[in-house]
């Protein structure tokens, strides 16, 4: 028969690695309940409109990276690229908007685009992120800011930097797109067919484009920093402000503009050097209007999202605590009973047991024992079980002692210490 491999650009994530994923989420989960941020969690597909709408139809995301299918009803499902848009649907829905307690969410799970994969990029990715709504202060970006950036310093991420920009609102955005677009037009010819479509519909994206042609034509358009409203200016001043009081280091880049199109005002981004062409492993920004345009009240929101394979490809975890593990052999088949009585004690308190039930004689038992690391050996034979004895080996230290069984968990609580 045909094996049948994962799709491409998934992966399979198995032990030991496991447990990197494991502590990460754990250390997600603490860190951001400090500033009071609650785990929420969405459905994997959400009906395509959500991120037509919220992401627009003129990113890369949206127009060349969805997974979007048609269900036997013949609805429009799209498995979900990213999840803010999940996480402000959510939030009207459930009616979450009204609450007097701090609105703020974070999220780990799977996201998918229909991307190139490559080394720590896949189609099926994790992400987490945290979102805050109804929050406006410029203040309040810093705190956004420094949460991600803290994070990862904790992580023992210290060759990171992080990047600020201000991409306007509203009011000032259009004034200056009248501008790029005129820059852009000019310039057309040098664009790739890709950025020359842009050029009407969306002249922004083309700061996104990775050709280097586009890049290097890109590099002497206007930026937005002189053309930002008072409103933005004051904002962006608050934040550098802000990330100066939660001594956060940060570079303005005014060409950063991030791929989505519903920020407004902050937007940011973390990279590390590690990672070579691919380094940005944290992004985001405040997002104004899209609670709105999503059919919610006009209140605004930040938030960002990180790649968690990424980030585990700059990460030395540290080894994950291992519980002692007993290896429960048997002289032979007569007192495989008997063992499981004594595995059943160990598992009831806690301890990580595996019970041999194969046939295979004692030597072959104790050296299964040893490839599997496991700390204690216990056996028991025709001469324990007449004396109602165990016989324990410490593999570690090579010893071997001969308890009454009904001592074990005190004999495995004093050597755990
Ligand atoms: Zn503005
Ligand atoms: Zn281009």
């Amino acid at each position: 028969m045909n094996r049948i491999n994962a799709p491409r650009g998934t992966r399979d994530i198995v032990y030991p690695e496991i447990t990197d994923w494991q502590m990460l989420e754990e250390r997600i989960r603490e860190f951001y309940s400090r500033f009071l941020y609650r785990e929420i969690r969405t459905p994997i597909f959400e009906h395509s409109e959500l991120f037509h709408r919220g992401i627009g139809d003129t990113t890369e995301v949206v127009q060349k990276e969805m997974y979007t299918f048609e269900d036997k009803a013949g609805r429009s499902l799209t498995l979900r690229p990213e999840n803010t848009a999940s996480v402000v649907r959510a939030a009207i829905e459930n009616n979450l908007l009204d609450t007097a307690f701090p609105l703020r969410f974070f999220y780990i799970g799977p996201m998918f685009r229909y991307d190139k994969p490559q080394k720590g990029r896949f189609r099926q990715f994790h992400q987490f992120g945290i979102e805050v709504f109804r929050e406006e202060s410029p203040e309040l970006d810093a705190e956004v800011v420094y949460a991600a950036h803290a994070f990862l310093e904790e992580l023992g991420l210290h060759d990171i930097s992080l990047e600020i920009n201000s991409v306007g609102c509203d009011e000032c955005r259009p004034a200056y797109l009248t501008v790029l677009r005129q820059e852009a037009q000019a310039r057309q010819e040098e664009l790739c067919p890709d950025c020359r479509r842009k050029v009407d519909t969306n002249p922004l994206r083309i700061f996104d484009c990775k050709q280097p042609g586009c890049r290097s034509v890109a590099v002497a358009f206007p930026t937005i920093a002189n053309h930002l409203c008072p409103g933005c200016s004051d904002h962006f001043t608050g934040v550098q402000a802000g990330l100066d009081a939660y001594q956060v280091p940060y570079t303005v880049n005014e060409r950063m503009v991030r791929g989505l199109d519903y920020y407004t005002r902050t937007a940011f981004e973390i990279t590390s050097s590690r990672l070579g062409a691919q380094n940005a492993i944290l992004g985001g920004g405040r997002y104004n209007r899209l609670i709105h345009d999503l059919g919610g009240p006009d209140i605004p929101g930040i938030g960002f999202a990180a790649g968690m394979e990424r980030l585990l490809l700059h990460l030395e975890m540290p080894p994950a605590e291992k519980p002692a593990l007993c290896f429960l052999a048997c002289q032979s088949a007569e007192y495989r009973l008997h063992v499981m009585k004594l595995a059943r004690m160990l598992w009831q308190a806690g301890y990580h047991a595996f019970v041999d039930y194969s046939h295979a004689n004692l030597k072959k038992q104790f050296r299964r024992s040893d490839r599997m690391a496991a700390d204690f050996t216990l056996v028991l034979g025709e001469e324990e079980v007449s004396s109602g004895q165990l016989t324990i080996k410490d593999m570690a230290r090579q010893e071997q002692v001969r308890i009454p069984q009904q001592e074990l968990l005190e004999w495995m609580n004093q050597r755990k210490k």
